[in-house]
């Protein structure tokens, strides 16, 4: 009695488990389930022509067997109540779902940009720090305590003789005082100043780019920054060179190229100027040269410093310098 017990339960799941279509279901459960003439009914009955002793047992194993079937029964019917749609909508061909990817912002996508076209023309690329002495940042670079030009650097001092570095044209120092020419560097890296508008963040980055050696002239320093334009934007701009005065250049110039945008013609961008003003240059003062120990009379030079945001907003047309540090992913994700 007991094994018949067994072997019915064990070949009721297994026909259970065959089953895969709703209308097998019914024709399932009359034969085990069904009250008059089911599998398991028969079995019920057949408790009576057992032993009183035996009884008790096989009848609680019966029971539970027929439970058990009966569960198994109603999960079934409930797997294949599904709405067909959805277990046929399941389309394997389907491409997956793609995780978002992570991408550099602009702003580092350009530095990276720019370091590489200045390597491409002989450049070696060096980094310092940002927290630097007022010598480095000023003195070096000939802007004595008290120099008007001081003011013009809106700097964040950490004591009276450390401070943020304003530029990165501190590296120039720095390297020219310990390697002898030729030297050709670019010095990549943040730079801060109190300072806050539509144009001006107090980070930004610059890239400062230096060369020193024999008969080096302002045609050197034309040539580089003509190739580095072209390859920058794509085009081959005009350029233009302004007088100016920075205290470490001498002469100086602040360098414009023809409008990205209108190509000369004049538009809201350049202000119906034609020109854009990209960077600041000149031939390095002589009295730099000799802070380091160089002669004048035997080496010349030529730096620039150029302002990696302004350069990203010129290529890629951002009128606000704030966009590139509001951390907006529907404005990041564009680059
Ligand atoms: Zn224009």
């Amino acid at each position: 009695m007991e094994k018949e017990l067994q072997r019915l339960k064990e070949e009721a799941e297994k026909e259970l488990e065959q089953i895969c279509e709703a209308q097998h279901l019914e024709p399932f459960r009359v034969k085990y389930l069904g009250r008059k003439g089911g599998l398991l009914s028969g079995a019920m009955k057949q408790l009576r022509t057992v032993s009183k002793e035996d009884r008790p047992r096989l009848g609680a194993l019966a029971n539970s067997i027929k439970q058990e079937i009966e569960s198994l029964f109603e999960a079934k019917k409930e797997t294949l109540s599904l709405p067909v749609a959805s277990a046929r909508s399941l389309d394997t061909s389907l491409p997956g779902r793609t995780l978002p990817e992570g991408k550099l912002h602009p702003v580092t996508q350009v530095m990276e940009e720019i370091c590489s076209i200045f390597e491409g023309l002989g450049f070696a690329v060096a980094e310092g720090p940002d927290v630097e002495t007022d010598y480095y940042n000023f003195e070096a670079l000939n802007i004595p305590p008290h120099h008007p030009a001081r003011d013009m650097h809106d700097t964040f001092y950490v004591t009276d003789s450390i401070l943020l570095r304003t530029h990165t044209s501190p590296m120039q120092a720095r390297i020219m005082e310990n390697q002898d020419p030729p030297l050709r560097y670019i010095a990549p890296g943040k730079v801060y100043r109190c300072d806050s508008d539509i144009t001006h963040t107090p980070m930004f980055h610059q890239v400062e780019g230096f060369l020193v050696d024999r008969d080096v002239s302002f045609a050197d320093l034309k040539g580089v920054l003509t190739s580095f334009t072209h390859n920058m934007f794509g085009k081959e701009l005009d350029l233009r060179f302004r007088p100016s005065f920075f205290p470490f250049t001498e002469p100086s110039a602040e360098v414009d190229i023809a409008c990205v945008i209108c190509e000369g013609k004049g538009c809201r961008v350049c202000k119906r100027t034609g020109w854009l003003e990209i960077l600041g240059s000149g031939l390095i003062d002589p009295e730099v040269m000799k802070m380091v120990g160089y002669d004048p009379d035997v080496y010349s030079g030529f730096a620039f410093g150029l302002g990696v945001e302004r350069i990203a907003m010129l290529k890629y047309g951002i009128d606000d310098i704030r966009m590139y540090y509001e951390n907006d992913l529907r404005f990041l994700s564009q680059f």
